[in-house]
């Protein structure tokens, strides 16, 4: 059966993607079945993994409102070797017009029952906004990996992101847990952010991954060419950490 992770936080441009995109490519090298969910009307995860969304007929919209199954929606990352659930614009209105529907933030929940047994990973890129969307990938999820950069804000935010994952598990999901704290676009050279990285571990132990991200251009890069950034550049910085956090990802897995 597949363990199924949220990554989210409701901060913009923090590495949702970025670390979603290269998690399942790097899980996706080490022989992990991976199914990687865009949840995200902007298809940033879509468009990293070298699917085009513009020509999408069909998306995670289709599967979300009832339009479509999972199965015939999913395409292959044509460069990552993992399963898309592709997302483009048309998941934008799919939020009102869930409203209507029983159950609506269980809809992926209930799509991802029916392909759980063919994947080890599913990861959900979830958009910037605790919204309907949010919830529908917090109330799938056995886990919530938190990607943050380690600035003064950072710890503000995620009280809120706590605070939403606590009501969640209360009343919609008792699975669901923190899986860990992600340190990403990481600059070791500005004092503030080994500060707030020490905070981190002090305040949150060991949910913090050991892997840590910098910041590196390469990462930033890879997406124009369709490509995940452990692919696009084995060798640099950025895709060697993710290597790395991969490798940690399953090992804790097998704690859970
Ligand atoms: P959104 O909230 O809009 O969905 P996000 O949280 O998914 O954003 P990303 O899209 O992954 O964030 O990253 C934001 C920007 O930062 C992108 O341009 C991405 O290429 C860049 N970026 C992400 N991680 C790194 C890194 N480690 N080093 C350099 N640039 C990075
Ligand atoms: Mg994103």
């Amino acid at each position: 059966m597949a363990r199924i992770f949220c990554v989210a936080n409701q901060k913009g441009g923090v590495g949702k993607t970025t670390t979603c995109v290269n998690l399942a490519a790097a899980l996706a090298a080490r022989k992990q079945r991976v199914l990687l969910v865009d949840l995200d009307p902007q298809g940033n995860a879509t468009g990293g993994s070298g699917v085009d969304k513009r020509a999408l007929t069909r998306s995670v919209y289709h599967v979300l409102v009832g339009l479509a199954d999972l199965a015939a929606v999913r395409v292959r990352s044509p460069s990552g070797n993992y399963d898309v659930l592709p997302a483009n614009r048309d998941l934008a209105g799919a939020e009102v017009e869930m409203v209507e529907i029983d159950d609506r933030e269980k809809r992926l929940k209930k799509a991802l029952a029916g392909v759980a047994d063919e994947y080890d990973f599913v990861l959900i890129d979830c958009p910037p906004s605790l919204s309907l969307l949010t919830l529908n990938g917090l109330c799938s999820a056995h886990g919530v990996i938190i990607p943050m950069q380690c600035e003064y804000y950072a710890l503000e935010g995620l009280s809120d992101l706590v605070n939403t994952i606590k009501k969640v598990h209360a009343n919609l999901n008792r699975d669901l847990k923190i899986i860990g704290l992600l340190r990403v676009m990481f600059d070791p050279r500005m004092t503030l952010q080994q500060q707030v990285s020490a905070q981190l571990e002090d305040h949150f132990g060991d949910k913090v991954f050991k892997a840590v991200v910098p910041r590196n251009v390469r990462l930033a890069e890879a997406p124009s060419h369709g490509l995940p950034g452990v692919i696009y550049d084995a060798s640099a910085k950025g895709a060697q950490a993710y290597v790395a956090f991969a490798k940690e990802m399953i090992q804790r897995v097998k704690t859970l």
